[in-house]
């Protein structure tokens, strides 16, 4: 008898028709003779709702209450899904997350798991019960309600498996798996059977909205296989684990970013320790730095220019302007810009990767600012209006059609 833990997010639960759909996901799984967890998110919008109601009371609320209220959103969805599974005549309980025994730390809305106190769930799953867990909650050492983060329930799914020892853990999203670019955008974009933990860290970052990060940064600690795939068309989705046999793909996917700002500083002075008191400034104020380029030395002075997240620019910003050793020197940010990425295990040990992406882009007259490459991944900036064509462009010098 395998022990597998089933993951469903808003949109799986969003009404009553979702609801019941999940319930025979669930059950069907149970009947084949499975052990089975599930985790479940607060229905729909619910968790956005409920923000825009704090906001009209309170512009500053408290993380605390904050976690209090949004924390309410998976209390409904779970207690309905059990309802809806006692309908179809099986054992179930329903618990939050300090019933299913999650000790987080005080990191209020944005708390990491610590603990998971597995004998609650063990009993339940011994009684032979179908156990919904609330996603995204948990406890702290105060017993005050703690929540994860937005899109924290993939997260608290992975940790239940590891915690467990489940045999699978399988999310269940509206896409059918991990795509080779967004298929909403990209024609002929092809779902992936199989992907790494690596590759799929790299396509996660990057934007692909699939799996939340800290999830698969967990599945890789833990080595669970994680199954994504659809709660509304009942076929077989994306498997990410340590190593695939399958399919020695060059590239796995095409990705691209537009939250992202460029600053640039020119005319710094040539002398060392320049970038170590640059982005040692930045790095104190926990601005997290991307694309790093610097060019050569020229009459005493070089250029320097590097990438951020968007959010973070005006704070970046101040910082350089209130580093004396900059003082007077041009700054220049621009956020129309977007970061394309192909990623994929397969290109550290393939030559020509690097170039066929460049004449994709230069085919279709897309001018490249800066490049960054790592064992799996290599990103362009580019100008932010030509994101989409260089994505498909890109997508299709390696996936023929
Ligand atoms: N309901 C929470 C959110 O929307 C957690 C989740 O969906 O994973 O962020
Ligand atoms: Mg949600």
């Amino acid at each position: 008898m395998a022990l597998i833990v089933q993951k469903f997010g808003g949109s799986s639960v969003a009404n009553a028709e979702r609801v019941k759909n999940v319930a025979g996901i669930v059950t069907d799984t149970y009947k084949a003779g499975n052990n089975v967890v599930v985790v479940v998110s607060a229905q729909g919008d619910t968790t956005d709702d409920l923000i825009e109601k704090a906001r009209e009371i309170n512009s500053k609320p408290s993380n605390r209450e904050m976690d209090m209220l949004l924390s309410a959103g998976e209390q409904i969805s779970i207690s309905l899904l059990a309802m809806a599974i006692e309908d179809l005549g099986y054992p179930v309980v329903s618990l939050l997350g300090w019933q299913a025994g999650f000790e987080t730390d005080s990191n209020h809305s944005a708390a990491r798991i610590k603990k998971v106190n597995t004998s609650r769930l063990k009993k339940e799953l011994d009684k032979k019960n179908i156990v919904i867990v609330a996603g995204f909650q948990g406890l702290n050492k105060y017993d005050d309600i703690t929540t994860l983060g937005r899109g924290g329930t993939d997260t608290r799914a992975v940790a239940i498996a590891a915690s467990l020892h489940a045999d699978r853990c399988q999310i269940f999203t509206d896409v059918e798996g991990v795509y080779t670019s967004d298929p909403r955008k990209v024609s002929n974009a092809k779902k992936l059977n199989e992907i790494t933990y690596d590759e799929m860290l790299e396509l996660a970052t990057l934007g692909a909205q699939v799996l939340n990060n800290r999830s698969v940064e967990m599945a890789k600690k833990y080595n669970v296989e994680v199954e994504v795939l659809s709660s509304l068309k009942r076929v077989p989705g994306t498997i990410v684990k340590e190593v695939t046999k399958l399919e020695k793909m060059l590239v796995r996917g095409v990705t691209k970013d537009t939250d992202v700002t460029r600053i640039s500083i020119m005319a710094v002075p040539n002398i060392p320790g320049i970038a170590f008191k640059i982005f040692g400034r930045l790095a104190a104020k926990n601005i997290n730095v991307d694309i790093i380029l610097q060019s050569v030395g020229r009459n005493d002075t070089k250029d320097i220019s590097f990438t951020i997240a968007k959010d973070h620019c005006d704070l970046a910003l101040q910082t350089l302007k209130d580093f004396d050793l900059l003082d007077g020197l041009e700054i220049i940010s621009d956020s129309d810009v977007a970061k394309v990425s192909v990623v994929g295990a397969g290109m550290e040990t393939h030559p020509g990767t690097a170039a066929t992406m460049f004449k994709a882009l230069y085919e279709k007259d897309i001018n490249i600012q800066m490049i960054s490459t790592s064992e799996i991944k290599i990103s362009v900036l580019i100008d932010k209006k030509d994101a989409d064509s260089a994505v498909s462009a890109v997508h299709a010098a390696f996936f023929a059609e």
